[in-house]
């Protein structure tokens, strides 16, 4: 069996040696993927005991048209998504249209004129730069009068406990702490280290509203932000909890008064959760949550796999080889244009869609630098699925992501690896 696997690579442009450095270096992490596995055996169980309590049936994979009054489906599925995350209520819809609308919409729905918006852990996410107002944007946070504040991390990643307390002030009113790393270089914060700076903020103002960014996060513990003392955790659906499979949304599960600020501003006031067709996308949905649990599991070993491969191959990665994980993001830094580009070319090349396509760095907007991206995805954008991007600009790292199957995302590394080796960039 063995030999007819390693020539069904060969058959896929993966030669005997990449193949072969893959499969030792899988051989210590055979341990890592088993605690992931019982992970993803946890958050199945959880997942099909929410669907299970709420009775999703037949008649919940029905769409409605348009206004959408009584959609039991919807209803349904909001329910269940609260189950999952042990939340008093959530809102899950496409009308969600990515993860920085529903980080905006819970921000500007529960924050009013006069209201500070605070951050503990740094700078957030660049997307949301706008919808604060960091960066000056139509219609921002900072338009309709509500400040912003924030204290970054110390050095050693680890939270400036003495300057957050300085910095909650009367105004206060919500705490925003994103969970994964994103694009920076800080750590990925733990549920564990998440509820502890939630309680340390409590202590200080107990009805401040503490807000989670769960974006790549979503299922890669047992536990999340809502179990530690978040009031709100906030995603997009394009990433973990849509399993691949949901074309577009995302969700808000927390406090039910949160959330219903929430709906409120996504619809109208006086309509709030009761409009909002569904269409015909629920069962996308509903199967994507009951796949989520695995198919994070595959991307989290993905991002494992590649830590070992090229940290090995002497390249600086972040998280390292070692390291417990929180989000689904791998960093690899190649030190040169060349092995970005290489790097993005074999994930391109791994793609079930696009895989004839070559990436091309180009100048996008909003970066200050050429980006090169690999996504050969069956949702666009979809980065829940294997992709990769990186900014031509020292230090020439890569962001990869995704995976919906683990033997998907091994051939993407190895065929990354081809293709550094099939450059002269890495020599086995
Ligand atoms: C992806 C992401 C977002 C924004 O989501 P989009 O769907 O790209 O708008 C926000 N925060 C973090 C940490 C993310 O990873």
């Amino acid at each position: 069996m063995q030999h007819d696997l390693k020539q069904q690579y060969e058959a896929m442009g993966i030669s005997a040696p990449v193949y072969e450095f893959g499969e030792k270096i899988l051989e210590n992490l055979r341990e890592r993927f088993g605690e992931i596995d019982r992970t993803a055996e946890f958050n199945q169980l959880k997942v099909l005991g929410a669907m299970q309590k709420h009775q999703v049936s037949e008649a919940c994979l029905l769409g409605t048209t348009g206004y959408g009054y009584n959609d039991l489906g919807r209803d349904t599925l909001e329910e269940v998504y609260a189950s999952v995350f042990h939340t008093e209520a959530a809102l899950v819809r496409p009308q969600i249209t990515c993860g920085t609308h529903a980080l905006a919409l819970a921000l500007m729905s529960n924050l009013r004129p006069g209201d500070e918006l605070f951050s503990p852990v740094g700078k957030p996410y660049d997307t949301l730069e706008e919808v604060i107002g960091i960066r000056p944007s139509k219609g921002s946070l900072a338009e309709y009068g509500i400040s912003y504040r924030q204290t970054d991390l110390l050095p050693d990643g680890s939270f400036d406990f003495e300057t957050v307390r300085k910095n909650i002030n009367e105004k206060t009113k919500l705490v925003t702490i994103q969970r994964s790393k994103g694009y920076q270089t800080r750590p990925t914060l733990s549920v564990k280290r998440i509820g502890e700076l939630i309680s340390f903020i409590k202590a200080i103002k107990p009805d401040v509203l503490c807000m989670v960014d769960n974006c790549y996060g979503e299922f890669v513990e047992t536990i999340e932000p809502s179990d530690v003392g978040a009031d709100m955790v906030v995603g997009s659906l394009i990433k973990n909890p849509g399993g691949g499979l949901a074309p577009i949304g995302g969700y808000i599960a927390g406090r039910r008064e949160c959330v219903e600020n929430a709906a409120y501003r996504l619809t109208s006031p006086g309509l709030g959760k009761e409009v909002g067709a569904s269409l015909g996308i629920l069962p996308q949905f509903y199967q994507g949550l009951f796949l989520a649990p695995t198919v994070t599991a595959s991307a989290l070993k993905g991002a494992i796999f590649a830590a070992n491969i090229y940290e090995s191959l002497g390249f600086p990665v972040v998280p390292n080889s070692v390291e417990s994980r929180h989000d689904i993001i791998q960093a690899v830094t190649f030190g040169t244009p060349e092995g970005v580009i290489a790097f993005c070319e074999g994930i391109q090349a791994a793609a079930p869609v696009d895989s004839h396509v070559k990436p091309e760095p180009w100048d996008m907007p909003g970066y200050d630098a050429k980006v090169i991206m690999a996504a050969g995805a069956f949702v666009s954008g979809s980065s829940i699925e294997l992709s990769a991007d990186g900014p031509i600009r020292e230090p020439y790292a890569v962001y990869f992501q995704g995976g919906l199957t683990w033997p998907h995302a091994k051939f993407g590394i190895l065929r990354s690896l081809e293709s550094l080796v099939g450059k002269g960039i890495v020599t086995l």
